[in-house]
Parts: structure tokens; C-alpha cells; sequence
């Protein structure tokens, strides 16, 4: 492709509302004579004509005093700034753009972060995971336009192929093994065959990674649209036992993956994460939060499916609504989606009836209206309302006049009680 015509692809392929600021970026890094290009999965995109979602930019320089000059040049754009990575973020209503300083990055030990320098485009493009993903597009200068591609990347993006740089890619840096089944299902690419080999070899430094970061990676599977295909590939890998031996993924809970989605379209990571700690008891549930450095609400959600599970045999057809918002109300509504995806039928639908309608369920009477007819103040209003609620759920009341007839009956009978 001409290299003017890479240029006028990314700014078709961008929101209209970042054109703007990354025009500014470019125009001052010019008049700073500094090289800036666009690198990574923008770049890997734009050859493959796929839209773009992130852009991420490198700079040969000080890229966050470079954001800064730009967002104060600028109206409605944020600007934060991360010192230890050199990188920063602007931010507008419509549109993200990430700039970092070219960087070296060594990595001291298996696992461990790495320590990252300032250096030269070249280095910043031997620190990445696949061929496809370190290529780099000028944007600056006489270059602009034109691609660098020092690993021939192009070729395996044409071969539908990832590799990695070098043969300690993945000991480097296990969670490359996350990003490869993550990437190989969104692209339909294959492992290159010697990626594969030295990926089974080294499939078990995924023990050395932190929590937190096995934790990020997954949030980035999840929002792929079929997640549980790469977790299918992870596991036939032997990715997802490396991490953690609670961790397992197979057909059936690929298939409770699809069903969550045909009943809940954009499912959260807390869902996501409660569905795949589906078979676990309590404390493994425990150990898995623990591995994956999970926050509270995730941590609640993945212990509860042990009791939610335990559920699945009592949700019978037959059982009311009323009964049922009993039953599930107490659990973090994440572990019900998991209930209502991977467990019986007839479980699964008085969990999906519950999520999507019995669980919003009100009278029309509240305690306001009920003290008015005359209530007295104390548990038996409670008690009251929690009748009301549950007739209204089994269908004995349909109306407020109905209510009104049953808050009377119950009053009445309170009443006589107190004499
Ligand atoms: P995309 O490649 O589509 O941008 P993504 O949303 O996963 O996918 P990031 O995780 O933000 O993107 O990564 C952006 C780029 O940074 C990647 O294209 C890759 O070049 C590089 N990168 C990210 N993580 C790693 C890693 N662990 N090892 C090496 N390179 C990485």
C-alpha cells in the first residue's frame, strides 16, 4: 500500500473526534524534531483493514511532556500520565489515544516485571509479544507514512500466522501465552510452529505470573465476543491448569459461556468470573480469588457459586416465585447468572426469571401507605410488606385495589393478634 494512503486509512478508521488531537500530537512532536509512530495492534489493523480500537503511539522522546503540551493546547481533553512506564493517556468524551516513550524493557527474571529504559524505536519493537504486533508506522518527518518492520511482520500477517520475536519470548513473559490464544481466535491466526513448541515447553512459567496480571489478561478474553473459545484453547494448552488447578474449562462450559449471552448480551467480568469458578467448592473458590488477586465484589461473587450450585436441585419448575426471590435474593447477582447459564433447566429458569423480572418486583403499597390504613409501626409492618411483596410475585394480587384488599386483611388480623 502507498504510504500516503496508511495515513488516510487511520484517520478514515478513526473516531472523527481523535483526528483532531492526533493531528496536535504530530504536529508537535514535528516542531520538537521528534519521531512519532504509531505501534502495536493500530498498526496490525490497519494492513488488515479492521477497525481500529486502540491507538497507540511511540515516541523517540519525553512522550509525557509531549501530552501535556497537547492537552493543555487543547479543549476537553484529560490527560493522565504514568512516570514509571512513560506512557500517557488522552482522553476526550469520544476517543483514546496512548503515547509512550520508546522503551527497552529486561526482563531479570521469569515472571517479573520487567525494567523498562528509555530507547530507540527498535528496542520498543523487540520488547513485543508477535511479529504482527511490532511493526510501526511513521507519522513524522520523511518517513512519514511508511512502515518499520524489522521482524517481517507483514509477511505473517499475510500467512494468518503469530510468532514471537525470539525463542524466550513466553519465559519472559508467560501471559504472551493469554495474548496468543487471545489473539489467534480473534484474528483466525495460527501458532507459528516453533511459537507452538517453545509455548507447550514453556506453558508452566504461568505459575510465576501475578495474580493481578493473569487477572487483566482474562478481563481482555472476557471482552472478546466469544471468550470461550480461547478458554478452550487455554485449557488444551494447559494454560488454565498452569495457573491455578481449580482452573478448568471444557465443552459444557464453553456452552454455558453462549447460553449466558443468550440471556445477558454483554456480560460483566465479575459474570464472567463466577460462570468460570462454576464447579469450584467454597475453598477452592477461595484459593482461585486468591490466585487471581480478585477484587471484593469478584471475590463474593466466585464463593458464592458453591451455595448457589447447591440450589440447582430445590429450583424445581413447581417452586414460586416467591420462594424462589427467597432463595436466590442473599447471593451476589453474579453467581445467579451463573446459575441460569450453567446449571439444570429447570434451575436455569427460575434463575433467568428471577434476574430479568422477580428480583425488581415491588408492591404498589409501601410502608408509607400501609402506617395511612392504619399500621402500627414495628416488625409486623415488615412482615406486612414482605407478604404483600411475595403475593404480588405468586400472582394472588394484581392490582393495587387487590393490595389494599390484602394490606386490610392483614392489618385486621394483626390487630386481633394484639387483643
Ligand atoms: P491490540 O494488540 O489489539 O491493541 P490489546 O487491546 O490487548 O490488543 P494491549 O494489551 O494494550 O492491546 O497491547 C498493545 C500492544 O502492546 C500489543 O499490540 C503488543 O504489541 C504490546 N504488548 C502488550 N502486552 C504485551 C506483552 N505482555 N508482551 C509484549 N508485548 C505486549
Amino acid at each position: 500500500m502507498a504510504k500516503a494512503n496508511l495515513i488516510d486509512n487511520l484517520n478514515r478508521a478513526l473516531p472523527a473526534a481523535a483526528r483532531k488531537p492526533l493531528a496536535a500530537i504530530v504536529r508537535d512532536a514535528q516542531s520538537e524534531a521528534l519521531a512519532i509512530y504509531l505501534v502495536g495492534g493500530s498498526v496490525r489493523d490497519l494492513l488488515l483493514d479492521r477497525p481500529t480500537l486502540d491507538v497507540d503511539l511511540t515516541l523517540e522522546g519525553d512522550a509525557l511532556a509531549l501530552a501535556r503540551r497537547v492537552a493543555i493546547s487543547l479543549e476537553d481533553v484529560r490527560c493522565t500520565v504514568h512516570p514509571t512506564f512513560g506512557t500517557a493517556t488522552l482522553k476526550g468524551a469520544d476517543f483514546r489515544l496512548d503515547v509512550a516513550t520508546a522503551r527497552v524493557e529486561t526482563y531479570e527474571r521469569p515472571g517479573a516485571l520487567p525494567s523498562v529504559h528509555p530507547g530507540s524505536l527498535q528496542d520498543d519493537l523487540f520488547r513485543r509479544d508477535f511479529t504482527v504486533n511490532a511493526m510501526a508506522l511513521a507519522m513524522t518527518g520523511d518517513q512519514r507514512g511508511a512502515i518499520t518492520d524489522p521482524f517481517d511482520g507483514r509477511s505473517d500477517l499475510e500467512a494468518r500466522l503469530l510468532r514471537v520475536l525470539h525463542e524466550a519470548s513466553f519465559k519472559d513473559d508467560a501471559t504472551r501465552i493469554l495474548r496468543a490464544a487471545r489473539y489467534g481466535s480473534r484474528l483466525s491466526f495460527r501458532l507459528e510452529s516453533n511459537t507452538m513448541r517453545w509455548l507447550r515447553r514453556d506453558v508452566t512459567y504461568l505459575k510465576a505470573i501475578c495474580g493481578h496480571r493473569i487477572r487483566e489478561e482474562l478481563a481482555r478474553i472476557f471482552q472478546e465476543p466469544q471468550p470461550e473459545r480461547i478458554l478452550l484453547r487455554l485449557s488444551e494448552l494447559g494454560a488454565l491448569q498452569a495457573i491455578h488447578p481449580t482452573l478448568s474449562f471444557d465443552s459444557s462450559r464453553a456452552e454455558a459461556f453462549g447460553k449466558l449471552r443468550e440471556i445477558h448480551p454483554t456480560p460483566s467480568r465479575t459474570i464472567y468470573l463466577a460462570l468460570l469458578a462454576w464447579e469450584a467448592s467454597r475453598p477452592e473458590a477461595t484459593a482461585f480469588a486468591t490466585r487471581l488477586a480478585l477484587n471484593k465484589r469478584e471475590t463474593e461473587a466466585v464463593r458464592a457459586v458453591a451455595a448457589v450450585r447447591a440450589l440447582e436441585r430445590t429450583l424445581s419448575a413447581e417452586v414460586r416465585p416467591s420462594r424462589v426471590v427467597e432463595l436466590l435474593s442473599p447471593f451476589p447477582s453474579a453467581a445467579v447468572w451463573a446459575l441460569a447459564a450453567a446449571g439444570r433447566e429447570s434451575a436455569r429458569v427460575q434463575a433467568s426469571r428471577y434476574l430479568h423480572r422477580w428480583r425488581y418486583v415491588k408492591p404498589s403499597l409501601d410502608g408509607h401507605a400501609l402506617l395511612a390504613m392504619g399500621a402500627i409501626p414495628g416488625p409486623q409492618l415488615g412482615q406486612a410488606l414482605r407478604r404483600l411483596k411475595a403475593a404480588k410475585l405468586d400472582g394472588e394480587v394484581r392490582s393495587r385495589r387487590d393490595e389494599e384488599k390484602l394490606a386490610r386483611e392483614l392489618l385486621n388480623a394483626g390487630a386481633r393478634t394484639r387483643t
